[in-house]
C-alpha cells in the first residue's frame, strides 16, 4: 500500500523545486543524502547576520521572530504576531510571516508603502541573481496576496560590493536596494500551478521523480544531492574531464557519451586526451625535459609561501569592502641550500583583529628580498602581496619584492608535464597530492588533529576565535597552524618529487 504525506511549500523549498523537482523531494524524504561541498557551504553562511542589519534599513521597525520552548522557530506565533502588527499598522514587519494552504513564507523585511506592502527579500551575495531571487519573491507575493495583503513593490536588497568602510558602518551604503517587479512578474502567473504540482509530488512519499542530470544540477546553484544522482557513473567519466564546462560534459551524457573508452573518438583538447588516455592505459606521464628546466627557474634559499584568508562579507575593517579577501595567516618553509635542513616559520594573527599589518611585518622579516618563493598557483598569493603593498607604502618595495620572485609550483602539473590518472583532471594541492603519495598518512588531511581540514573550515573559524573559551581558543589555534603548515609541507613533497622524476 502506498504512503501519503503532506507536505508544505516554503519560499526556499518552492525555489529549490523549481531548480529540480526531484531535489527537492530528496529533501523532504531523503535528507540524508546530502552532500555539502565548500561552494554550498559558503552560501549557507554568513546569511543571518546580514539579515539581522538590513532590518534596520527603514528605521525603527518590529521582528516577530519566536521559538517553540524546545527552540524551534514557532511560525504559527510568528504567524499570529504579523497580523497583530499589521492591525496596529506597524509601518516595518520583520520576518512577517504568512500561512496559505499548509504553505507558508516569511518576509525578510514587510514596509507599509503606497496604500499596500512591499515585499524586501535580503541576500547577502553581491551578485543580483535576479531569475531565482524573482521566484522566491514570487511566491512570497502570491501567498501574501492569498492572505489579503495589498503587494504594493518587490523589491532585493543585495550587498553593494564596492561599498569600502570607512568609520562607522553605513548600512546604507553597504545595502543596494533594486525594483524586482519585473522578473517578479515573469515568475508570478507559474506560481499557482507549480505549487499544485509540488504538492501532487510530495503526496507520493514513495515514489522517488525520475529526473535524469541535466544543467540544472549546477545551476543556478549546486546541488547538494549530486553525488547521489551521479551514482551510477563510473569512477572515470566525462564529469571528471579538465576544463570542460558543465554545459558541455552535459551534452556529452544527454548524447551517451560518457566513459572514457567513449570519449576516445571526440574532439578532446591535448590535456584532456593525456588525462583519457592515461586512465584507460593505467599509465602516468612525465615529461622530464619540461620538468627539469621548470626546476632550473628556481633556487636557494627556497621558500614555500601559503596565505589563509577571510571573506567577512559584512567589512570588519577599516578600508575594505564586502567579501575583501583577508590573510590572516601563513605558513613558511624554507631550505637555504642543497641538502640544506627544511626549516618552518609561521604567523597567525589574533582574532578579532586587523591581522594585515602584523602579517606583512612578520612576512618581510621571514622572507629577505630577490629570494626565490614558490607558492601552489601563484595567483592567489601574488594578489594579496599586492593589496598588502598598497596599504602599506612603507613595506610596499619588500612586498612587492616577494611577490615579483614567486614562481608557481602548479605549472608542471597544469601545463601537461606530469600526470597521474588518480588527479582525475583536477591540479589543485588536493588532488596532486594524494595522486603523488597515494598512502603517506602525513600528507592526508583528514589525518589532522583538530578542527580544521580545508581552507573553508580555516576562513570559518578564525573570526570566531574571539568568542571562544580559553582552552578552546588554544586548540583552534593550534588546529589552523597544523593545517596551513600541511599545506607548505606538501609544496616541499610536491617539489621534492618533481626532482626525484
Ligand atoms: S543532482 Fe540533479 S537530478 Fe539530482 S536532485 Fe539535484 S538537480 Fe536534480
Amino acid at each position: 500500500m502506498k504512503r501519503h504525506k503532506h507536505i508544505g511549500i516554503s519560499k526556499s523549498r518552492y525555489t529549490l523545486f523549481r531548480q529540480c523537482p526531484k531535489a527537492l523531494w530528496l529533501k523532504t524524504y531523503k535528507p540524508e543524502l546530502i552532500v555539502i561541498n565548500d561552494s554550498l557551504q559558503q552560501r549557507f553562511q554568513s546569511g543571518s547576520a546580514v539579515g539581522d542589519l538590513a532590518m534596520g534599513l527603514f528605521g525603527e521597525f518590529v521582528e516577530v521572530t519566536s521559538y517553540t520552548s524546545d527552540g524551534k522557530v514557532d511560525l504559527s506565533r510568528m504567524a499570529d504576531y504579523t497580523q497583530k502588527y499589521i492591525a496596529a499598522g506597524v509601518d516595518v514587519i520583520c520576518e512577517a510571516s504568512f500561512f496559505y494552504e499548509g504553505g507558508y513564507c516569511a518576509v525578510d523585511i514587510l514596509k507599509k508603502e503606497n496604500g499596500g506592502y512591499a515585499i524586501y527579500e535580503v541576500k547577502s551575495s553581491t551578485d543580483s541573481d535576479k531569475e531565482v531571487y524573482a521566484q522566491d519573491v514570487a511566491y512570497q507575493k502570491y501567498v501574501l496576496s492569498h492572505c489579503g495583503i495589498n503587494v504594493t513593490g518587490t523589491y532585493l536588497v543585495c550587498i553593494d560590493s564596492d561599498y569600502v568602510l570607512e568609520g562607522e558602518l553605513d548600512i546604507h551604503g553597504l545595502f543596494q536596494v533594486q525594483d524586482i517587479s519585473e522578473a517578479v512578474a515573469q515568475e508570478y502567473p507559474l506560481v499557482a500551478s507549480q505549487v499544485a504540482t509540488a504538492k501532487k509530488m510530495l503526496s507520493k512519499m514513495d515514489v522517488e521523480p525520475d529526473v535524469d542530470l541535466d544543467v540544472h544540477c549546477h545551476k543556478p546553484y549546486d546541488c547538494a544531492f549530486w553525488q547521489y544522482c551521479s551514482r551510477h557513473l563510473p569512477k572515470q567519466s566525462v564529469f571528471n574531464l579538465y576544463r570542460m564546462n558543465f554545459d558541455k560534459k552535459i551534452a556529452h551524457y544527454q548524447q551517451g557519451v560518457i566513459t572514457y573508452e567513449q570519449l576516445q573518438n571526440e574532439e578532446l583538447n591535448e590535456k584532456q586526451r593525456m588525462q583519457v588516455e592515461c586512465s584507460l592505459n593505467d599509465t602516468i606521464y612525465i615529461n622530464k625535459v619540461e620538468i627539469a628546466r621548470f626546476l632550473d627557474t628556481l633556487s636557494y634559499p627556497l621558500y614555500f609561501l601559503d596565505f589563509e584568508t577571510m571573506q567577512p562579507v559584512i567589512p570588519d575593517f577599516q578600508g575594505t569592502h564586502p567579501y575583501q579577501q583577508i590573510p590572516f595567516q601563513y605558513s613558511l618553509h624554507y631550505i637555504e641550500e642543497p641538502d640544506g635542513e627544511l626549516k618552518h616559520k609561521e604567523f597567525l594573527g589574533l582574532s578579532g583583529e586587523d591581522p594585515r599589518r602584523a602579517l606583512a611585518e612578520q612576512l618581510c622579516k621571514d622572507i629577505p628580498m630577490n629570494v626565490c618563493t614558490t607558492a601552489y598557483n601563484k595567483a592567489f598569493e601574488c594578489t594579496r602581496l599586492k593589496e598588502l603593498a598598497e596599504i602599506f607604502p612603507d613595506l610596499s618595495e619588500h612586498l612587492l619584492n616577494i611577490r615579483n620572485h614567486i614562481i608557481d609550483l602548479l605549472i608542471p602539473f597544469q601545463s601537461g608535464w606530469y600526470y597521474v590518472p588518480a588527479m582525475g583532471g583536477s591540479f589543485s594541492i588536493k588532488s596532486v597530492l594524494p595522486a603523488l603519495f597515494p598512502n603517506d598518512p602525513e600528507l592526508d588531511y583528514h589525518n589532522l588533529q583538530g578542527s580544521v581540514h580545508n581552507g573553508s573550515e580555516a576562513m570559518n573559524i578564525f573570526p570566531k576565535i574571539i568568542d571562544m573559551l580559553p582552552e578552546e581558543q588554544q586548540s583552534a589555534r593550534q588546529s589552523l597552524l597544523k593545517y596551513c603548515e600541511l599545506d607548505t609541507y606538501a609544496m616541499v613533497k610536491v617539489w621534492q618529487k618533481l626532482k626525484e622524476v
